[in-house]
């Protein structure tokens, strides 16, 4: 609302319009959704979608302890308990405690098949970093709680409730739905959907995918914009190294390899990959520049000139999520160095890692950081090579969808369409030539966006509206009558 209010300067000539401008930005700011979030009003499938979220929680599936086997397993139980045919679930694994499900629902196979995609593998979580168990789920004030509770079990929940339910309410899609839950996202070696394209492409062929990698936004509790994700940064490590004789630190020499490192670490601070803006990011800045208005809509709209406008983009790069869809980024994330408390360093190593725009090459980006670093005892090896993976041109028939039920379930929010500033299992998906998109309609604080980080939660109200808005988002992608095409 106060945006609102600073966009139309709150002169007293414009009283009506700010009046105007408060009411609708009062409706956009409650969306008038079924559920209200109170526990009451929860109908059959939320609270099945809340149970089976509680449960996929409180399987621990990290990669280090876990298990996604177990959560497959799990979800399959439910499956084949609501009628699905055990030949149509099932549960493939490279490895025992790496299983993926993968899940059928039949329709009359008029059009290929659409994927529906969810990863069940969480980052770590370490109670004593955590304010409670990370792996013990629990409501409170409009949220609920715990490893996964947003990236990616929600979805995962919400896939197999909305699967139920359709099941239930005896729907025929006109092609089949295939439900993939997957190990190996977040971390590890054993990627479930590169591994289950290699092993099973069949069983998960599909003409695009729906995945994570978009949301809808939130910023002061002001619902924003709805996003469907089509394309993603390009993830790269680096290590580099400077290596050093050593010696009794009594006698400290000219030469350490801490302070080699650290002046080149220095240097790599100071440093910024010049901007480059490409089509996703310029339609990006351009629709959210009308919903942001202000400063920074003024500097979003400054960023999509030819050239951009350079104080728009020294605005913008202050923000860290508008400055990683700008230029590619390289961090420095550990750091290790030294044997001995009383010994000089014979080793300085720290990672970098990179986040690399579709258009960069990672030889001109290694090359770069060479002339940034300035300096030849600092070695540079590539721990995780880039993998390269096209845009998913934006399908007609997916972004009608998106649009319709985004304009019936929050009226006057935009659909926008966005690049990841990070990396998931689209990657390989559009890599194999199936078009992924990301996009949930659950909404969510980008100011408090806790997946990967501590006390991860989701809202309860934006859990059930991104259920509803999945469930409406299937049926019309599956139904062609609902496409509008004339009664047959
Ligand atoms: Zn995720």
């Amino acid at each position: 609302m106060l945006l609102c209010c600073k966009r139309h300067s709150c002169s007293r000539s414009s009283a009506t319009k700010t009046t105007l401008a408060l009411i609708i930005a009062l409706i956009v700011a409650a969306p008038a959704i079924s559920a209200d979030g109170t526990a009451e009003s929860r109908d059959t499938y939320q609270q099945m979608a809340q149970e089976i979220l509680e449960q996929l929680v409180e399987i621990n599936t990290t990669d280090s302890v876990g298990n996604t086997t177990e959560a497959a397993e799990a979800m399959a139980a439910r499956l084949v308990a609501a009628a699905f045919p055990k030949d149509d679930v099932r549960v493939l694994w490279p490895e025992a405690s790496k299983g993926n499900l993968v899940a059928r629902y039949r329709g009359t196979g008029d059009r290929p098949p659409l994927l529906l995609l969810a990863h069940l593998d969480v980052v770590e979580a370490e109670r004593e970093d955590w304010s409670f168990d990370p792996f013990v789920f629990f409501e409170e004030d409009g949220y609920f709680y715990g490893r996964g509770s947003y990236d990616d079990k929600a979805r995962a929940a919400i896939w197999v409730a909305n699967f139920i339910r359709m099941r239930d309410e005896g729907y025929t899609p006109d092609r089949d739905l295939i439900l993939a839950l997957t190990a190996g996202e977040e971390s590890g070696f054993d990627n479930g959907v590169e591994w289950l394209l290699e092993t099973h492409r069949p069983a998960i062929d599909a003409a695009y995918c729906l995945n994570e990698g978009g949301d809808g936004a939130i910023r002061n509790g002001r619902y924003l914009s709805n996003e469907v994700q089509h394309g993603e940064k390009i993830y790269m490590d680096l290590e580099l190294t400077v290596t050093n004789p050593g010696g009794h630190s009594s006698l400290p020499e000219e030469e350490n390899a801490i302070y080699r490192l650290a002046a080149g670490l220095g240097r790599l601070a100071e440093f910024k990959f010049p901007v480059q803006i490409n089509e996703i990011t310029r339609t990006y800045f351009e629709r959210s520049a009308e919903i942001e208005g202000g400063p920074i809509g003024a500097a979003m709209k400054g960023v999509t000139t030819r050239p951009p406008d350079p104080e728009a983009i020294a605005q913008l790069s202050k923000i860290p999520f508008y400055n990683a869809l700008m230029r590619t980024t390289c961090v420095a994330t550990m750091l290790d160095a030294g044997h001995a408390e009383n010994a000089l360093p014979q080793t300085a190593t720290t990672t970098v890692n990179c986040r690399m725009l579709p258009e960069d090459s990672p030889d001109a980006v290694r090359t770069t950081l060479a002339e940034v670093l300035a300096d030849e005892v600092i070695s540079m090896t590539t721990t995780w090579e880039a993998q390269s993976a096209p845009a998913s041109a934006l399908d007609p028939e997916v972004m009608r969808s998106v649009e319709s039920i985004t304009e019936a379930m929050w009226p006057g929010i935009l659909v926008i369409p966005t690049m990841s500033t990070g990396a998931s299992d689209g990657l390989y998906l559009r890599n194999a030539g199936i078009p992924t998109y990301g996009v949930s309609g659950i909404f969510i604080d980008k100011d408090d966006d806790r997946s990967h980080g501590r006390d991860e939660r989701i809202g309860v109200k934006q859990f059930f509206d991104g259920q509803e808005f999945l469930y409406r988002l299937v049926k019309a992608l599956s139904s062609s009558r609902e496409q509008g095409e004339e009664d047959r």
